[in-house]
Formats: structure tokens, C-alpha cells, sequence
């Protein structure tokens, strides 16, 4: 099963997608990483999400190798750092993107983090980006939500179709004001390290509720994520078994009784909070 969110366009994808931070480094280790991101496309986890800076484009070309001929399957997301976000800079690096991604366009591409370019100019070469058909929209990620709002403010800053930010249990801040904030206006937030880099999984209270569906922490932690509406979670997983543990999170629901002992041991924000980030 696979459950769907949509763009403010109305362009549809999957709320569970998958990372590739730290994927393609290691020689030895490609085969297994290229096998599961194809078994998620074929779970319907077709949403892939890179960036230029992992593995200073090593992540981009495996990917690129996993989508050769299934172009069309996938939504495909990366990211320009913000140095290169620049007036001057920004097609060439989207260029260069796609070319180790082998692809004629991105489907999302995103603002890493905040840029010492004004966002003025950030959201002309974006826009630009979207005319030349590089792109087929643009996003941010790592940005608050003051600066949301700033961004909202400039010409074709309405455009901004996501804000990828850290959300995991372990921090809960956006529920507080971004998450209510962007489903006032239909934007879909994507969330990175929704397992909290692996560093959440031996949590009591996340074995706890994983033993009442007979599952695993992992996949109690991604179903706490993709709870929320709107929220696309995007867990790497460099092994089949990983990823097609994290599909299957996909049919869990959370009652009140889990949601309970989650919220005691992961309290949600009481008051507005600064954007954690990585
Ligand atoms: P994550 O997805 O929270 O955690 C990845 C860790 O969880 C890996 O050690 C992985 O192990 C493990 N794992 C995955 N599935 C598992 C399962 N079913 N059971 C047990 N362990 C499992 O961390 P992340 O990579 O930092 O975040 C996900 C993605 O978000 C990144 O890959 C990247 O695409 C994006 N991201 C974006 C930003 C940003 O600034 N925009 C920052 C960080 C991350 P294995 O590798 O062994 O499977």
C-alpha cells in the first residue's frame, strides 16, 4: 500500500520516499545500496531525494544508474548547496546535477539551507530554472518559519512547493507552528531523518509500541512521522530487508494508547521552538 500526499500544483507522491545521504561512498558497499533503492521504487517508494553535496555528487550518479530506464517512475528530488545558489552559479550546478543524475529535469529542486544570496535572487534563478524546464518546481529545506514567511513575501516566492526539515520524534518542534502553518497553505513538508539517523531505535518506548504490532522501532518511528498530514518522510536505508521493513511501516496505525506512551517519552512542544537542524 502506498499512502499519497499532493503539491499545492496538485502533482501527487508517495508520503514515504527514500535518502540517499551517505549512499555511494564506498565501493563496496554500491551493489547492495543500488538493490535497495530499486526495490523501494518497485514498493512504491518512488520518491528519491539526493543533493550535490553527497558524496560531492556520488549520490546523484547511483542514483542516476538506479533510474536509467525507469526515468518515469520516479519524483525526483535534489539539492543545490547554498554558495551556489547564486545568480551566476545556479543553472550550472543544476546542470551538472543532472547530468550525473542522467536526467533531461528534477523534478523538486531544493535550497539546502539558508544561502548568503539574497532570496530575491534565489527565487529569480529558481523561477528561471522552472522556464528553461530544468526543473519542474523548487523548494527549500533547513529554512524557519520567519524566513518562510519572508520568502512568501517575494515575487514567485509562492512558489516554494516544500520545506525539508529535521522531523523525527526526537524533535518535535515543527508541530508547533511550521506543520500547522504549511497545511493552512497546502504544502507538503518533507521530513529528513525521520529515524534520527538510527540514533532513536533503541528508545524503550518505541519497542514498547513496536511489541503491540509486532514490528520494529524503526518502523514505529516512521509511522509517528507520516502520522501527520502533509508530512513526506524520507528514511535512508542502504539494505533491502531496511527498506522493505520501512514500506511495511506504511500499514501501521497508531492508536491513542501508542500515541500516549510515544508523546510521554517524546513530549511534543508545549511552546514555539528554534528549527533543529543537522
Ligand atoms: P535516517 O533516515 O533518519 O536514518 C538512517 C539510518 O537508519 C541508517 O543508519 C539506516 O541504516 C537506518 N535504517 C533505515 N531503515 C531502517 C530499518 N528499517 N531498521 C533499522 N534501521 C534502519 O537518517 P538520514 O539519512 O540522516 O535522513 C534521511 C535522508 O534525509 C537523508 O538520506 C537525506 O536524503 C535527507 N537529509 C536531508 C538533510 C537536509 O539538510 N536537507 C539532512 C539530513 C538528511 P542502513 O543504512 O544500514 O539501512
Amino acid at each position: 500500500m502506498t499512502r499519497m500526499t499532493r503539491f499545492s500544483d496538485g502533482t501527487i507522491v508517495p508520503v514515504l520516499g527514500q535518502g540517499t545521504w551517505m549512499i555511494g561512498d564506498n565501493p563496496k558497499t554500491r551493489d547492495a545500496e543500488q538493490a535497495a533503492l530499486a526495490r523501494g521504487i518497485d514498493l512504491g517508494l518512488t520518491l528519491i531525494d539526493t543533493a550535490e553535496l553527497y558524496g560531492d555528487g556520488r549520490s546523484e550518479r547511483l542514483v542516476g544508474e538506479v533510474i536509467e530506464g525507469r526515468r518515469e517512475e520516479v519524483f525526483l528530488v535534489s539539492k543545490i548547496k547554498p554558495e551556489n545558489a547564486g545568480e551566476m552559479t545556479m543553472m550550472l550546478h543544476c546542470e551538472k546535477s543532472l547530468e550525473r543524475l542522467g536526467v533531461e529535469r528534477l523534478d523538486l529542486y531544493l535550497l539546502h539551507w539558508q544561502s548568503r544570496h539574497p532570496l530575491e535572487e534565489i527565487v529569480a534563478g529558481f523561477e528561471e530554472l522552472v522556464d528553461e524546464g530544468m526543473i519542474a518546481r523548487w523548494g527549500v529545506s533547513n529554512l524557519d518559519i520567519r524566513t518562510l514567511a519572508r520568502l512568501e513575501q517575494i515575487e514567485g516566492g509562492e512558489n516554494c512547493a516544500t520545506d525539508q526539515v529535521l522531523y523525527n520524534l526526537g524533535s518535535r518542534g515543527i508541530e508547533f507552528d511550521l506543520l500547522p502553518w504549511a497545511e493552512d497553505r497546502s504544502m507538503p513538508l518533507m521530513a529528513y531523518s525521520p529515524l534520527g539517523r538510527g540514533d532513536l531505535l533503541n528508545h524503550p518506548a518505541l519497542q514498547a509500541v513496536a511489541d503491540r504490532h509486532d514490528a520494529t522501532p524503526a518502523q514505529i518511528a516512521l509511522a509517528a512521522v507520516m502520522r501527520q498530514p502533509g508530512v513526506i518522510a524520507i528514511p535512508k536505508a542502504s539494505s533491502v530487508a531496511h527498506v522493505e521493513a520501512n514500506a511495511a511501516a506504511l500499514e501501521i496505525e497508531l492508536d491513542a494508547e501508542d500515541v500516549a506512551t510515544l508523546d510521554r517519552a517524546f513530549p511534543p512542544p508545549a511552546t514555539a521552538q528554534p528549527l533543529d537542524i543537522i
